[in-house]
């Protein structure tokens, strides 16, 4: 298995998503964003995603890595942020599309907007602390001048499933064998 530095969470029995490349499409880059949070289960993290696609490519993927960085910042979309920036040259995402896991957090809803993320797509919505509609709307600060385009719900089901399995088995102490 991969680096596991929790070792009271075992290796993910969630299997990575190889979809059709001929349909390219955003159930396509939300798998590739679910393929990441495995990536962070595996090293002992919460199971969060992210992918930026930019002119229909990928250019940047990345999972939380807040235990593994000891880094509070270390989201999934704030290492993809800094990672599309450096391959598109630019600090500015319009035109880009950010696909995460789950709702973005106060932190990560404040560095889409300013980045300018042309569209934010997330999969699982989070009342708690989502600030993209689920606890509070950052998109819609009455006197800012950048909107972005939101999506919600796509791959639900799946990025639910998994971030779910991941809490419960934690809170079980991590004994499933
Ligand atoms: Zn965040």
């Amino acid at each position: 298995m991969n680096e596991f530095s929790d070792k009271s969470v075992p290796p993910c029995p969630f299997p990575k998503l190889y979809p059709s490349l001929l349909a390219i499409d955003e159930r396509y880059f939300m798998s590739m964003a679910f393929n990441q949070a495995i990536d962070a289960w595996n090293k002992g993290e919460v199971p969060i995603g992210a992918v930026v696609e930019y002119e229909g490519e990928i250019v940047a993927r990345a999972h939380n890595c807040v235990e593994t960085n000891k880094d509070p910042t270390a989201h999934a979309e704030i290492l993809a942020l800094t990672s599309a920036a450096n391959a598109i040259g630019d600090w500015r995402m319009s035109g880009a599309t950010m696909y995460v896991t789950k709702e973005p957090c106060p932190m990560c809803s404040g560095a889409m907007i300013m980045s300018r993320m042309s569209r934010v797509v997330y999969a699982v919505r989070d009342p708690k602390m989502g600030c993209l509609g689920g606890a509070t709307d950052l998109n819609s600060l009455p006197r800012s001048n950048h909107r972005c385009i939101m999506e919600a719900g796509v791959m639900e089901e799946e990025c639910r499933e998994l971030l779910q399995a991941f809490f419960s088995i934690r809170r079980q102490g991590g004994n499933v064998d």
